[in-house]
């Protein structure tokens, strides 16, 4: 089996009260370990691919047979983008952006509270299942884009800095109908340290 689930960097419980230990049992050890098994499932039809790197995978999707490419696609995206999401929240983390990730807020998006902001919009328009991210693109600058179903940034030749399941799968037990709130809580979590070796 080429791909396996990665460990969660902390306790289920340790993003509490923000995101509840129930929804990252579920979230962790259901969905995204079922985006790990139907992605080696995909790859056992095609030899080729199974020793290529996750981020080979999504950056290459274009090129993927294309038999097993919407399998690999909503799979090996769902992986990757987890993979990423569980190391950018913590316990204890949150408030203003350090470092790098604070030179590029202020100067692509003014300030903090205006990067909330027009990241939240992102996060909220779309529609059904998601993300939204900052990415950065091949000329370096920097984006906030959204993405549908297990779609990522490095699919269409950009590098993702920050990433947000809004799949209703991430917030719905705590916050059933109330995206918003999940989104406003979320800013509690970030591992800014995290976040700047991406930058
Ligand atoms: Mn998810």
């Amino acid at each position: 089996m080429p791909h396996e689930l990665p460990k969660l960097p902390y306790a289920p419980d340790a993003l509490e009260p923000h995101i509840d230990k129930m929804t990252m049992e579920i979230h962790h050890g259901k969905h995204h370990n079922a985006y790990v098994t139907n992605l080696n499932k995909a790859l056992e039809s095609a030899a080729d691919w199974q020793g290529k790197s996750l981020e080979d995978l999504c950056r290459n999707i274009a090129t993927v047979p294309e038999g097993i490419r919407t399998a690999v696609r909503n799979n090996g995206g769902g992986h990757w983008n987890h993979s990423l999401f569980w190391t950018l929240m913590g316990h204890g983390k949150g408030g203003e952006p350090t470092g790098k990730i604070a030179e590029v807020i202020k100067s692509t998006f003014t300030d903090f509270a205006n990067f909330r902001s027009k990241f939240g919009e992102a996060a909220m328009s779309r529609f059904g299942s998601g993300w939204a991210w900052l990415a950065k693109t091949k000329d370096g600058r920097f984006e906030i884009v959204s993405t549908p179903n297990q779609d990522n940034p490095l699919m269409d030749g950009r590098d993702a800095v920050l990433g947000l399941d809004v799949w209703e799968h991430a917030y719905y037990l705590k916050y059933q109908n109330r995206r918003a709130d999940y989104v406003a809580a979320w800013w509690n979590l970030l591992n800014w340290d995290e976040i700047n070796k991406r930058v």
